[in-house]
């Protein structure tokens, strides 16, 4: 197995708090509301040939997150933008992840945290295919994970906020010990929601059909595909999914930025083919996440 570097000891600079720093010095006291607490709000986006796909509505999205959990971002949407291309640029990526986080500091310590600051850091690196690529073709297996999605009123489920991937790790932890490459959570209503770090879609009679994102992130990868299902004359049907419905779908595939379009074969005693459908959106996104600026440009004035 390839040596990991570990996270803290990179090479390079990454922007924190308003400037680029080295790497390394990149750095938080243990005693920090973030970590003690989960105050802390993030971003997960890709760049592709030089361009950060949907960066303004990931950037957006950190702002919405943040202002669920009361924490006020001291920069602007464009300033955050700038600082993802910048930590891109830094290292002359024209492919990589972009890791945004907002998080509170070690001005209080405890539950209250009216008087800590907001600390904003943006780290950029390259990372491929999410799931092992040659697996991936064949579809992933996916276990079923016994946690559930909470309520929209039980936790702040519209925010990406860190706190929400607590059971995430445990159900990922616990699908890999058992041979799986990821799990499916249902919600706290027994509808399917989605999978630990991706959105999830099915397929039935040459229709979509994925969960209302009711109690977890209607993902931006996930309106991308809506959208591109819905100009290849594919129907898309959002609606809640039980348990039963599940027999009847052929094909399906999960979605999300680091994901993108994933193939999936297996959850837990449910099987799917990977086909036509899925081939069709992967390449789709596989093409708009590539398009040239130009492209881009154009489509955006229209
Ligand atoms: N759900 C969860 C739990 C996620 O972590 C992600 C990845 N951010 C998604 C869905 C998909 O969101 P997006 O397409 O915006 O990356």
């Amino acid at each position: 197995m390839a040596e990991i570097i570990p996270f803290d000891q990179r090479q390079g600079q990454l922007w924190f708090n308003g400037r680029m720093i080295d790497w390394t010095d990149a750095k938080i006291h243990v005693l920090n509301h973030g970590l003690h607490y989960a105050s802390c709000v993030f971003e997960g986006e890709r760049m592709y040939n030089g361009r950060i796909y949907k960066l303004e509505e990931h950037t957006a999205r950190l702002f919405t997150s943040a202002q669920i959990m009361g924490m006020t971002i001291p920069y602007t949407e464009a300033e955050i933008s700038a600082a993802c291309i910048q930590a891109c640029e830094v290292h002359g990526f024209k492919d990589a992840y972009i890791r945004p986080v907002a998080w509170r500091g070690s001005e209080m310590m405890a539950v209250a945290a009216q008087q800590t600051k907001v600390h904003v850091a943006v780290a950029a690196w390259q990372w491929g295919s999410y799931f092992d690529p040659k697996e991936k073709m064949k579809g992933i297996r996916l276990d079923v994970s016994r946690w559930k999605r909470p309520a929209p009123d039980t936790a702040p489920t519209a925010a990406k906020a860190s706190g929400l991937y607590m059971i995430c790790t445990i159900s990922k932890h616990e699908a890999e010990s058992k041979g799986y490459a990821d799990a499916m959570m249902f919600d706290y209503r027994g509808y399917v929601a989605e999978a630990t770090g991706a959105n999830i879609f099915f397929v039935h009679d040459g229709a979509l059909h994925t969960p209302i994102a009711d109690c977890f992130l209607n993902g931006i990868t996930r309106k991308s595909v809506i959208e591109l299902a819905k100009a290849r004359q594919i129907p898309v049907h959002e609606k809640h999914i039980g348990r039963s419905e599940l027999d009847g779908f052929t094909e399906c595939f999960i979605v999300g930025s680091a994901a993108e379009v994933t193939p999936v074969s297996e959850i837990g005693p449910w099987r799917f083919r990977p086909g036509q459908i899925t081939e069709t959106l992967m390449t789709a996104y596989h093409d708009d996440v590539n398009r040239p600026v130009s492209q881009v440009k154009l489509a955006k004035a229209s």
